[in-house]
């Protein structure tokens, strides 16, 4: 008998912020207060964006606001309390070591290296769901946009350079295998995904023989992606092995429209938001269908997306916890959602970032001017918030 999912109960704020202290409650309610200030995170984006490129540090501005909301730590070790804290309150750690940009070979193998001891730290440790990289930590962007577009062209050193970022990639990929931890490979931009999917197949050929542990990432809010998702479907049945992806709506919008505009080619994103949702919606729907080929993660902070994955599940009698369907979001970020689907019964995970104060700004400034420009997002994490605090003193 399949334990049947919950209707999911997002307005449950007592449960969703039971994690937080009162300190670290009203330093979410700042944060949230500040980055939905438009002005406040162009400010801060180019405070942030100038002393990253002068080398000045500025740990000690960052580290108690958004550094301590939206990543674990420095380390793994310093990540020890957030997953011990997710994990009692049954969600998942996925460890993301968040250094982005490098372009040296050194750099890169120590990346790989961090990515490394994220994967083994989730040997024997259930508190952790999965493990994640990004390729462009490990290749040089403009080699990886060179495979992507141009592969015929790559001169020989870059051929070489190209086979170290596969070997790197391989390694990743064969360490989670060998240690039965399913790993997400990171969506990117268009003009470097054909490169990423064309290595994430190899990975879920080789290694998603008995069940899927690489898994690819899809972006929906490009239009092509629905049909990639069917053809990669029949693929994996076809060659016998099976598919995993993460099913996200995409991050990079904007530069994507922009760069197409510019250059004067159709743009690959969905016409409205509207459409990234049907997409979004009708993946998971046809991942749900597909389950017996299929494993998958939503990654995703939308509500109605979150509620229809529980709903697809009930309908179709899978269990709740059935270990090829999982829902994900970020540390900091839409708790409301992590804490009470996992109630509901479903595998809920969240990324962790970690790695050096430095190293993080990228990715936190992401997460600035995502809750910023993102309609609803933080008036809606402000609104709850702001509840649980009004809750809190009302039943002191
Ligand atoms: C666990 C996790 C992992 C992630 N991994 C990746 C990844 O590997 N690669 C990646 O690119 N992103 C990734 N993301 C980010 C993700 O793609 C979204 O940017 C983010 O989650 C917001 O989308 P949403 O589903 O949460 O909700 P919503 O807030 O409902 O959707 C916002 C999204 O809708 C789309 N959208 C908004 N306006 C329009 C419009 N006018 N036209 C068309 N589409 C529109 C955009 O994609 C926008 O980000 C990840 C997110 C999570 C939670």
């Amino acid at each position: 008998m399949a334990n049947q999912p919950q209707t999911p109960d997002f307005e449950d704020t007592k449960r969703a912020f039971a994690h937080l202290s009162k300190r670290e409650l009203r330093r979410a309610l700042i944060l949230f207060q500040t980055v939905g200030n438009i002005r406040m995170v162009r400010i801060g984006k180019a405070l942030m964006q100038l002393a990253h490129a002068l080398r000045i540090p500025v740990g000690w501005a960052i580290r108690p606001t958004v550094y301590s909301h939206f990543c674990g730590g420095e380390t793994i070790a310093e990540c020890e309390e957030t997953v011990a804290t997710l994990a009692h309150n049954h969600v998942h750690t996925i460890l993301d070591y968040s250094a982005e940009g490098k372009e040296q070979e050194a750099d890169l193998n120590a990346t790989q290296q961090r990515i490394i001891e994220g994967i083994e730290a989730t040997q024997g440790d259930d508190r952790h769901g999965f493990s994640v990289f990004k390729v462009s930590g490990v290749a040089a962007t403009a080699l990886l946009q060179k495979a992507a577009e141009n592969p015929e062209q790559l001169t020989e050193a870059e051929s070489q350079a190209w086979e170290r970022v596969k070997a790197r990639v391989d390694a990743l990929c064969s360490r989670a295998a060998a240690l039965g931890t399913p790993i997400f490979i990171d969506a990117e931009e268009t003009w470097l995904q054909g490169a990423i999917d064309s290595l994430a197949l190899d990975q879920m050929q080789k290694h998603n023989t008995e069940r899927a542990l690489v898994f690819n990432t899809l972006q929906l809010y490009r239009h092509d992606r629905l049909a990639y998702l069917q053809a990669l479907t029949h693929r994996a049945a076809e060659e016998g092995w099976h598919l995993g992806v993460k099913l996200v709506r995409g991050a990079y919008m904007e530069k994507e429209r922009e760069r197409a505009e510019e250059r004067g080619y159709p743009s690959p994103i969905q016409p409205s938001k509207a459409d990234t949702d049907r997409d979004f919606n009708a993946a998971i729907q046809w991942c749900v269908q597909h389950i017996n080929r299929v494993a998958f993660c939503s990654g995703s902070h939308n509500e109605v997306s979150n509620a229809l994955l529980a709903q697809c599940l009930a309908e179709a009698g899978i269990s709740a916890d059935d270990p090829r369907v999982w829902s994900a979001q970020l540390l900091g970020m839409s708790d409301h959602i992590s804490f009470n689907l996992s109630q509901s019964g479903l595998n809920v995970a969240k990324y962790v970032p970690f790695g050096p104060i430095r190293e993080t700004i990228p990715y936190l400034i992401r997460r600035a001017e995502e809750n910023s420009s993102v309609a609803g997002q933080t008036s809606r994490e402000l609104e709850l918030i702001r509840r649980e605090v009004q809750r809190r003193k009302q039943s002191a």
